[in-house]
Order: structure tokens, then C-alpha cells, then sequence
């Protein structure tokens, strides 16, 4: 049989979205075909490159050992404490500036708990999350972010996949979609290229799941504005914004924030777009233990605004403003040992100094007086050495007199060899996307479903405003991904094959 053949339901993209929507749309009998422009080897998209982290509200242990495998051990010696609803509202709410969409929020937050549960029985297995730290000799978790999936994004997809193949679900790579077809308004299918042929897929329901434009040069200048086009590319280079082309091209409202985009500090020296092997590592996101300084040799953030998580999002941004668009991080060795392992890879751009006037003269582009002049003052206006620093909470430690503050952490940089590490901007996803219900359904201007189109995962406008919490990609794209694919099922249920 011909795979391109009686299709109920299409699945544009193979990252975590769509195979959430492809594995929902099958458990309700619908016969599923996802398509991707990547080669088999780099399937998976962005999510292929995720860390992993899974946002998720739970009340205690035992609700969270209904995702991941605890041991008894970890029962008792982790302190997992909870992530309740409001906790994720109020993050939510607070990191987008209150603007995104509360109904939309409201859905994948009351989703994630049992999607993630439901993630647990499609064969993913999860583990317990990286952030936590020892408080009186306890490892503690806090801010929602308990659950990781078991050997990170890539194996998220590996998981996803053996289960879509399982349910008898096919997958066609090097098949880029690049229309929508319709009957009058109903969505009837797809054009896309097969291996380099032009096909016209037919199917009674469609959901693309295809990722934002970070990947597209052109489009990056034309919504986030001049220099995006110079932005490293942290994943996939197959993200081009075609999907969001195809669904406004066929009617359906542009919603979010599209000039804005993820984006954090990446390694200076990574390439264009993300590499398989070093994947997620070139990112340096231990900023809150030292400085940052730009090419002028200045400080141009709060490095200690807020726990890491909930401000690397929108620090690439800042990056990006900069002089040359890059930025050196500054540790001493206080701080050396609690960097991340991201700072310990061989793929990094370092330079080490026994004191600071001989690394100010190792800082490239940088101005070797403006960095000295920085720091001294920097030194001067942090606390005493004897004060009680904490990572584990936002200790309040911060500098006193300086136009820029640092507000947590604030220790002095004295202690030699020092480090430094240069960073640019990495392009995580596009905050800009489609207006959809919370049953996934694409809308038109007018607020009405556009019959038989269905939206998820990055390509949903409305959920991400200015900033990001950690953790929330995934989820959201779980969550929209399984309501979108049981949406087209039920949808298919209702229309007739269309010729
Ligand atoms: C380095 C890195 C680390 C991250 N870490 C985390 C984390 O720990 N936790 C978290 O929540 N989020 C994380 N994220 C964000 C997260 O990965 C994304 O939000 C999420 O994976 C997006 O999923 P998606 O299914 O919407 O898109 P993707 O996973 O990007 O999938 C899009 C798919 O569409 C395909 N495609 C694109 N255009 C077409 C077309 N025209 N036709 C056919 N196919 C097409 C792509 O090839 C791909 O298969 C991270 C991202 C990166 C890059």
C-alpha cells in the first residue's frame, strides 16, 4: 500500500509535539503519518537536543513516583517538596510580564501532571531533576522542576518513536511540508516533497507540529529585528517557520510575541546551528557565580536578578545588544568547582589567569583597563567575605552602590587562577506562533477553529512573553501535542475522506 494512502490524520514534524499528537491521534484509532524535512539521523528537532527538563505540578513523592522510578533511597534522603498550580501560574505569569494567554497557560498546567503520567505509560522513563541542592545535609528540590527525562531530549525522542513505530504509526524523513491543501475552508491534506518529488498527501485532519523560525536567517531579521541573523542556532536547522507560513497562508491568526525568542548564552566558538554530539553542552548558564562583562570591559546585567532558570532565557537577548555581540564570563576559584558541567567540555572557549591584570590582557576584544576598572569596583561593592552565600536560595547578597546591581550571590572575584569563558547569543525557539483553543485547533481572525487544522508545540502563540521559565518547552509541547492529536482524531471521526 502506498504510505501516502488512506490517512486520517497528518503529522507535520517528529519532535515531542508531534509524536505526542501522533501517539494520541493512534490510541484513538486514527491511522497516522508524520512527516519530516530532516533526515532520519537528525530527527526529532529541537527537542533532540533538550536537556530534558520536564515543568510539572505535583503535590508530593507520591505523586511524582507515578512518573519516575523512585528507589527508596531517593524517597527518603530527597526532598522533593511540591509545585502546586498557582506556583506554576504565578511563574508563568511573572517571567511573561502578565501577558500570556491565562486560558492557554491554564491548560497546560492543569495538563501536566497527567500528561507527563501519560508520557510514563507511552515507555518514557523519567529521572529525578539536576535542580537541587543540599540544605542541613538534605538533597533538596525546589521550582518545579523535579522531573527529567531519562538521558535528556535525544533519548525523549528515541522513546517516542519506538512506541510511534510500535502502534504502527509511519514516519517519512526528507519529507518537507510546504503547503497546506484545502477544500474551500476544511484543511484536506498536504503538498510536501518526497525525496525530492513533489506529493500532495491527502488525510481527513492535519496538525502541524513544526517548530518555529529560529532556523531562518531571514525571518529571525524580519521579526526579532538586525543582528538575529548572527545568532548561533542552539538545535535544529530544520525550524525554518514553514509551518507558521502554511497555517497563515491558510487563514489562521498570528498570535504571540514574534519579536522575541529564547535565547541564552552559548560558547563563542559553536557552529551555526546545534551539533549531535555536543548537543545542549555549548551553553554556560553558571553566570549567577561571577560577572559578565561586554567587549568595553562593563558589566550589562544583574547576574543574580533571579535563580539561573528563570533569566537565562531572555540573557541572549542581552548578549546580542552587545558590542560585537559577545561576552566574557568571570569566576575565581570559589566558583570554579560549582560550574556546570557544560564548563568542563573540550568544545569551549576558556582562558585562565593566575591573576586579573594577566587575564584583562587574555580577554579578546575586550578593553584590558575597562575590565580592570570593573571589577575593582565590582570587589569593592560586594559583601564581606564572612557573609552567609547560599545558591540554593536566593540569598540576597548583593552589591551595594553600583549603578547595576548584582542582587543575589554577590561575592568578590579575588581569588586567583580565575577563569573566563566567551559566549554569544544562541537562538533557542520563536515565541511567535498561531492563536489556538485549548483543544489545539487553529483559529482564524474571527476566533473561529479552522476545520481540520491543529497546532502544537512551538508553533502555539500566546504562552511565552519576553522571558521563559526553564522547563516549559517540553511540557507545553506534551501537553498541546496529545490535546492536538486526540482533536484531529475526534475531528477525523466527524468528516469523510476528502478526494
Ligand atoms: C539546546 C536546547 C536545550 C533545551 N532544553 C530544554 C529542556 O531541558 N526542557 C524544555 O522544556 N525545553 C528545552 N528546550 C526547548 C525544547 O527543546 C523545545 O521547546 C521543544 O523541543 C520543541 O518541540 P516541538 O515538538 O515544538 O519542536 P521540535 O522538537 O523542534 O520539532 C519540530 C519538527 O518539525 C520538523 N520540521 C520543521 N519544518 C518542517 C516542514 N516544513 N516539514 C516537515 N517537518 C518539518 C523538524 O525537523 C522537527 O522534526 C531546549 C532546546 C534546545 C535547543
Amino acid at each position: 500500500m502506498n504510505q501516502f494512502e488512506h490517512v486520517d490524520v497528518i503529522v507535520v514534524g517528529t519532535g515531542n509535539a508531534a509524536s505526542c499528537a501522533a501517539l494520541a491521534a493512534r490510541e484513538q484509532g486514527a491511522r497516522v503519518l508524520m512527516l519530516d524535512a530532516a533526515t532520519e539521523d537528525a530527527r526529532g528537532g529541537n527537542t533532540a537536543y533538550a536537556g530534558g527538563r520536564m515543568r510539572v505540578v505535583y503535590r508530593d513523592v507520591d505523586d511524582l513516583s507515578k512518573i519516575i522510578n523512585l528507589s527508596d533511597d531517593d524517597v527518603q534522603n530527597i526532598e522533593f517538596g511540591r509545585y502546586t498550580a498557582e506556583n506554576f501560574f504565578d511563574d508563568m505569569a511573572r517571567v511573561t510580564q502578565y501577558r500570556c494567554h491565562p486560558d492557554l497557560v491554564e491548560h497546560a498546567i492543569n495538563s501536566s501532571f497527567e500528561t507527563l503520567v501519560w508520557l510514563r505509560d507511552k515507555g518514557v522513563r523519567f529521572q529525578p531533576g539536576r535542580q537541587a541542592a543540599r540544605v542541613n545535609g538534605k538533597l533538596t528540590h525546589w521550582g518545579g522542576l523535579p522531573c527529567e527525562v531519562w538521558s535528556g531530549g535525544a533519548g525523549l525522542v528515541e522513546m517516542l518513536h519506538s512506541r510511534a513505530r510500535a502502534d504502527g504509526i509511519t514516519i517519512c524523513f526528507e519529507t518537507p511540508a510546504i503547503d497546506l491543501l484545502r477544500d474551500h475552508s476544511r484543511i484536506t491534506g498536504v503538498r510536501a516533497f518526497h525525496q525530492g518529488r513533489a506529493v500532495e498527501i491527502r488525510a481527513r485532519a492535519v496538525v502541524l507540529a513544526c517548530g518555529g523560525f529560529e532556523a531562518n536567517a531571514e525571518m529571525r531579521t524580519r521579526y526579532l529585528g538586525p543582528n538575529w541573523d548572527l545568532a548561533k542556532v542552539r538545535g535544529t536547522r530544520y525550524n525554518t517557520g514553514r509551518g507558521l507560513q502554511m497555517a497563515l497562508a491558510a487563514g489562521a491568526r498570528a498570535y504571540g510575541h514574534w519579536s522575541c525568542a529564547h535565547a541564552s548564552a552559548w560558547d563563542l566558538n559553536a557552529p551555526e546551528y546545534g551539533d549531535s554530539v555536543v548537543r545542549g553542552a555549548y551553553q554556560k548558564h553558571s553566570y549567577p557565580l561571577g560577572i559578565m562583562v561586554n567587549a568595553r570591559g562593563e558589566r550589562f546585567l544583574d547576574e543574580g536578578a533571579d535563580y539561573p532558570s528563570y533569566t537565562y532565557a531572555r540573557y541572549g537577548r542581552e548578549i546580542l545588544s552587545q558590542p560585537g555581540m559577545f561576552a566574557w564570563q568571570i569566576f575565581d576559584q570559589r566558583a570554579v568547582p560549582e560550574l556546570r558541567d557544560t564548563y568542563r567540555i573540550r568544545q569551549v572557549t576558556k582562558v585562565t589567569a593566575a591573576t586579573l591584570e594577566e587575564l584583562a590582557a587574555k580577554l579578546e576584544g575586550v578593553d584590558a583597563a575597562g575590565f580592570l576598572r570593573t571589577i575593582t569596583a565590582f570587589n569593592a561593592a560586594a559583601p564581606a567575605d564572612d557573609a552567609p552565600y547560599n545558591t540554593a536560595v536566593k540569598d540576597g547578597l548583593a552589591t551595594h552602590g553600583l549603578a547595576l546591581p548584582k542582587s543575589n550571590w554577590a561575592r568578590r572575584i579575588d581569588q586567583g587562577p580565575f577563569e573566563a569563558y566567551a559566549v554569544t547569543t544562541g537562538i533557542t525557539f520563536t515565541f511567535g506562533g498561531i492563536k489556538v483553543s485549548t483543544r489545539a485547533e487553529a483559529e482564524d481572525d474571527g476566533g473561529n477553529p479552522l476545520p481540520g487544522l491543529f497546532v502544537a508545540g512551538e508553533m502555539v502563540g500566546g504562552l511565552f512573553y519576553h522571558n521563559y521559565p526553564a522547563g516549559t518547552g517540553l511540557t507545553c509541547g506534551a501537553v498541546y501535542g496529545r490535546t492536538a492529536g486526540r482533536s484531529a482524531a475526534a475531528f477525523a471521526h466527524t468528516v469523510g475522506m476528502p478526494v
